[in-house]
């Protein structure tokens, strides 16, 4: 599987092994038309973005881009029931491409880390997540989509189970891509099949924290062997995501519709 762009990696600013200019080095030596570095933001425990670096972070990644296209990314965190996400007023209006999913290892809300954190902890020790869990984790990623300008939404249903055909239902309403992660997919081809009937679009990306994996997704091909699936469905096969954002948008001109822009990303990346 030939990617065009990889959008889900981490430098040493977060949890990878490794600095931008290499990631970014490595990723062209793989043949990638565009790359994103996506570092976690600042509400992850230890690995996380400090907010205070984020200049440096966005001045690394803009240097790199005498080597090949380079998108400023950020993986968000979940950090509160209202779904709120922990995108920091110093990244507001500077970060290319915006990656959410639920993290364990996360400063939560007080009131976020009893009713959802906890109990979530719990249940994955017991490898089993009752359906009144399962509905809450839905409505709490399912707001953090639809109330943030979330580009792509993280490994699905990894640390917290959930209805993914629900969230998809989101995601196809807010042009937001569902992730297929290099690392692991926690959901069936089935589920695949559904988002997909939904209308749901995809993008392959490697998650990879150090160079050697970058656009590795070895496992989303082994996936796809069971699923019922189109190229058109992912992405960035055909294409890199930044050609997938301008097809998009001069749609939306054509239609008549430039509302469908999405507004400017506000504090915390609500909506303003
Ligand atoms: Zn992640
Ligand atoms: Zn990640």
């Amino acid at each position: 599987m030939k990617l065009q762009g990889d959008y889900h990696t981490h430098t040493r600013f977060s949890d990878g092994k490794n600095n931008v200019i290499d990631m970014v080095r490595a990723a062209k030596e793989k043949g990638l038309r565009e790359f994103a570095i996506t570092d976690h933001s600042i509400n992850k425990i230890i690995n996380g973005f400090r907010g205070r670096n984020f200049d440096r972070y966005q001045g690394e990644i803009e240097s790199a881009r005498a080597e090949m296209p380079m998108l400023v990314g950020i993986e968000a965190n979940v950090v509160s029931t209202s779904g709120r996400i922990d995108l920091d007023r110093r990244m507001e209006g500077k970060t290319d491409i915006v990656l959410c999913g639920v993290h364990v290892m996360v400063i939560f809300t007080p009131w976020a880390f009893l009713t959802f954190l906890l109990p979530n902890v719990f249940f994955r020790l017991i490898h089993w997540t009752p359906q009144f869990m399962r509905r809450r984790n839905t409505n709490i990623v399912t707001r953090a989509i639809r109330n943030n300008d979330v580009d792509v939404w993280t490994h699905p249903n990894r640390y917290v189970r959930l209805n993914v055909l629900e969230v998809a239902r989101v995601c196809v309403e807010r042009g937001t891509l569902i992730e297929l992660n290099g690392k692991k997919i926690s959901f069936r081809p089935i589920d695949f099949e559904k988002m997909r009937a939904l209308g749901a679009k995809f993008i392959v990306n490697s998650d990879a924290h150090n160079t050697q994996s970058i656009a590795s997704v070895a496992r989303v091909e082994e996936f796809l062997k069971n699923c019922d699936w189109e190229q058109s469905d992912i992405i960035n096969l055909n294409q890199t995501y930044t050609e997938y954002k301008n097809a998009k948008s001069t749609d939306a001109n054509q239609d008549g519709n430039p509302g469908a822009e999405k507004p400017k990303r506000g504090i915390f990346g609500r909506r303003n």
